[in-house]
């Protein structure tokens, strides 16, 4: 019989962090912008120039070591980790290898497997590089600054996954935490969120790991589950021919869906890491910390326990409201306003959805006025709209903002359970359909949703549903 295989993942990713400025001087981090215009002397390495830390940075780090349970090295040093590339003007990159910011933390992450803790055995503070552009028309390669000296944590998890769900599961944590703290949009698509997977084999059971190798160039999803069933697989085909595992550095090639041998792996001696000589050592005191655990946002975990308990929503509907903060805190605001919360929970996780889909917007960039919304399911309860017209209104609002009751005065959406206005047009329908009205009269009760549509038609869908249905009813006796 085959051997069963157990395959063991740990990940390094690296998040972009949202500050204005870069981590070692006053250039924009902004994204894009023409080549190497948001550059200076110090993120370009020109001899001499010295880095200056940028104070947010630290507190950008100490929030995502907080909301991880870290503990904190209250005194922590950068270290140079030398290299020759030409994306790195300085042929080092300033990173921290011995006092890193954060250590021992814990990630929780849920999969249709239960829940599990993800540690997290350090995270540090680092610069990025700048971008290489090979052009193969001119058989030349192009340097871009602008992203070098952008602030970077790398969190370093230990080798606790087990399968493409959990490293799924634990990399969604990590984007919905830093959108939580506002210090980065993690996206793997644009490179603000990039991870590394180190992944090995061993026989079900085995005690000890096997040797591992690490992937790197994943940019999406999709490429990351792939690449972990691809070297999953060489990796126990490797075994099954009595072969060994060799430790180094493959490249992810998506599109051939395998992996290529990139270079042996480096040991931290091979980048000669020596503490920094132009940045001082980093104090953290205890008034630092405690000032930003005050002000820690209550993270997706707990938002999500406190909807359930508070608002008695289902799992679903929490777990899909509280996965962008933003959304989050619009659906509390219009329960706050006095909107039911399952009411306004629907218009969210179903409408709002919906739209979002179809307008292709990000759910991130969504705002609105929430006592619009409720006041729209005020006016809904009261039956003064139909479900078709205060659909129609919730896009308006959701589009751009509308004020509900004027848009709703102005496009002649109240419903009419005015029963002469009503009466009028039943009696109308029930002369222009004789046949259809013998028919129900001989019981075929089908016709009725006939009559229904019949008459909502003439009245623009703006007719009380049961208030039309219980006139028909009578006239049709
Ligand atoms: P290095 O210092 O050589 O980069 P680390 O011990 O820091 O190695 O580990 C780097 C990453 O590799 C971590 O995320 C860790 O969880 C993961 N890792 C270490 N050993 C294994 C293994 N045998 N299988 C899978 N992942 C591993
Ligand atoms: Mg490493
Ligand atoms: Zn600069």
């Amino acid at each position: 019989m085959r051997k069963q295989y157990e395959t063991v993942i740990g990940l390094e990713v690296h998040i972009e962090l949202a500050t204005k400025t870069k981590i070692f001087c006053g250039c924009p981090t902004e994204f894009g912008g023409e080549p190497n215009t948001h550059t200076c002397p110090v993120c370009t390495g020109m001899p001499g120039a010295l880095p200056v830390l940028n104070r947010k940075v630290v507190e950008y780090a100490l929030k995502a070591g907080l909301a991880m349970n870290c503990q904190i090295h209250r005194f922590c040093k950068f270290d140079r980790k030398n290299y020759f590339y030409p994306d790195n003007p300085q042929n080092y990159q300033i990173s921290q290898l011995y006092l890193p910011i954060c250590y021992d933390g814990t990630v929780e992450i849920e999969t249709s497997g239960g829940r599990k803790q993800v540690r997290i055995h350090e995270m540090h503070m680092e610069e990025d590089a700048g971008k290489l552009i090979h052009d193969p028309w001119t058989d030349s390669s192009l340097v871009d600054y602008n992203r070098s000296g952008v602030p970077l944590i790398e969190i370093v998890s230990e080798p606790d996954m087990r399968n493409a769900q959990e490293v799924m599961a634990y990399l969604e944590q990590l984007r919905i935490m830093a959108q939580y703290l506002g210090i980065s949009d993690c996206r793997l698509e644009e490179g603000s969120m990039r991870a590394d997977v180190n992944l090995s084999v061993r026989e079900a059971g085995a005690s000890q790991y096997g040797t591992r190798t690490e992937m790197k160039n994943l940019n999406s999803f999709k490429a990351i589950a792939r690449a972990i069933e691809g070297e999953t697989m060489r990796q126990i085909e490797l075994l099954e021919e009595g072969k060994e595992v060799i430790q180094e550095t493959r490249r992810w090639d998506d599109n051939k869906e395998c992996s290529f041998p990139m270079r042996s792996k480096e040991d931290a001696k091979d980048y000669r890491y020596f503490p920094d000589p132009d940045l001082p050592p980093v104090v953290i005191d205890e008034a630092w910390i405690e000032r930003l655990r005050a002000e820690q946002p209550e993270l997706r975990g707990d938002k999500k326990q406190r909807f359930v308990r508070e608002f008695g929503l289902s799992e679903y509907d929490a777990d899909i409201l509280t996965e962008f903060r933003n959304l989050a805190d619009l659906f509390e605001e219009t329960v706050k306003y006095g909107a039911q919360p399952k009411k306004a929970a629907n218009w969210m996780t179903q409408d709002a959805m919906r739209l979002l889909k179809e307008t292709g917007r990000r759910p991130e960039e969504i705002t609105f006025s929430p006592d619009y919304l409720a006041a729209l399911i005020q006016v809904e309860e009261e039956q003064k709209i139909t479900h078709k017209g205060a659909k129609e209104v919730f896009e308006q609002i959701f589009d751009h903002d509308e004020e509900p009751l004027g848009y709703i005065e102005a496009h002649h959406l109240a419903a009419v359970a005015d029963a002469g206005v009503l009466e009028q047009v039943i009696e109308e329908v029930i002369r222009e359909y004789p046949d259809s009205v013998a028919q129900y009269r001989d019981g075929k009760e089908k016709v009725f949703g006939f009559f229904v549509g019949q008459v909502m038609r003439r009245m623009k869908g703006n007719a009380d549903p049961s208030v039309t249905r219980e006139l028909l009813r009578e006239k049709l006796r």
